[in-house]
C-alpha cells in the first residue's frame, strides 16, 4: 500500500517531489494551473466588459439591467428574451448586421430589453466589436449642438455613430420631429450602408415606426430587420418577419 503523503487518491497515481520539498502529483498541477488562466481569463473579461459597458453611454437608471434580470410573468416574457438572444446570436455566427424594433407603451421593459442585449453580446465574445446606446432625442441633438459650435463637426458626429457595430437608438418619436427626423433618418441610413446593426426602441405602434421614416430608410432597414418585437403587458403579441 503505498504511503499517502506519495500517493495522489484523486489520480490514483503516485507523486512526485517537487523543489525537494513538496510530494504532488503532476495531473493535479496541470489542473492547478489550469483554473488559475481559466480564473485569470475570467477576471480579463470582467475587465474589458466593464469597461465596455461604461463607454457605452448606458444610462445609469439601465446600467444593471440585463437579459437575466428581465422580470419573467409568463411564457410570452419568456419568449421576448429568447428572442432578444437569438437576435444577437445571429448578429454573430452570419458575421452580417442586423436589425431590430421594439415597440410598446411606457415602462413595459423595451429599454431594458435593449441594453440586455447589448450586454449579451459579451456573452458571445462580441469584444471586437463596438456598441452604444443614446436615446434618438439626444443622437439628434448631439448632431444639432455641431451646428453652433465651430469646434464641432456634424460630420464627425454622423460619422461616429454610423460606425458603431452595435447602436441602440432609444425612445424614437419621442422629441425628434421636423430637422431631428431627418437627422436620425440620416443616421438610420447610413448605417444601413456600412453595413451596422441597429436596435430601436419606440412609444409608437410598429407601422409608425415605419412611417417616421423616409422611404428611402424604411426600406433599407427593412431590408435587415431580424424582428419587430411588440411588448403590451395586457395585450402582448410577438412578431417574427
Ligand atoms: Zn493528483
Amino acid at each position: 500500500m503505498p504511503n499517502e503523503l506519495d500517493y495522489c487518491e484523486k489520480h490514483e497515481c503516485n507523486k512526485e517531489l517537487f523543489f525537494k520539498c513538496k510530494w504532488i502529483c503532476n495531473t493535479c498541477i496541470s489542473e492547478s494551473l489550469k483554473n488559475a488562466s481559466k480564473q485569470h481569463e475570467e477576471i480579463f473579461l470582467k475587465n474589458l466588459l466593464s469597461r465596455k459597458i461604461s463607454n457605452a453611454h448606458i444610462p445609469l437608471d439601465l446600467k444593471n439591467k440585463d437579459l437575466n434580470n428581465f422580470l419573467i410573468n409568463d411564457e410570452e416574457d419568456e419568449k421576448i428574451v429568447d428572442l432578444a438572444k437569438r437576435y444577437m446570436e445571429q448578429i454573430v455566427e452570419k458575421k452580417t448586421h442586423l436589425n431590430l424594433m421594439i415597440t410598446g407603451p411606457t415602462g413595459v421593459g423595451k429599454s431594458h430589453i435593449a441594453v440586455g442585449i447589448l450586454k449579451y453580446c459579451y456573452e458571445l465574445k462580441y469584444f471586437r466589436n463596438s456598441v452604444s446606446y443614446s436615446t434618438s432625442f439626444g443622437l439628434a441633438n448631439k448632431v444639432i449642438a455641431t451646428w453652433s459650435n465651430p469646434d464641432l463637426n456634424e460630420e464627425d458626429v454622423l460619422k461616429e455613430y454610423t460606425e458603431i457595430d452595435l447602436l441602440i437608438i432609444d425612445d424614437l418619436g419621442y422629441g425628434d420631429i421636423g430637422k431631428k427626423a431627418e437627422i436620425i433618418n440620416k443616421i438610420i441610413y447610413r448605417r444601413h450602408e456600412n453595413q451596422k446593426s441597429t436596435i430601436i426602441t419606440s412609444n409608437l405602434k410598429a407601422n409608425q415606426v415605419l412611417e417616421y421614416m423616409d422611404s428611402r430608410t424604411c426600406s433599407r432597414f427593412l431590408s435587415h430587420l431580424y424582428s419587430d418585437i411588440q411588448i403590451d403587458t395586457e395585450d402582448f403579441r410577438l412578431k417574427r418577419m
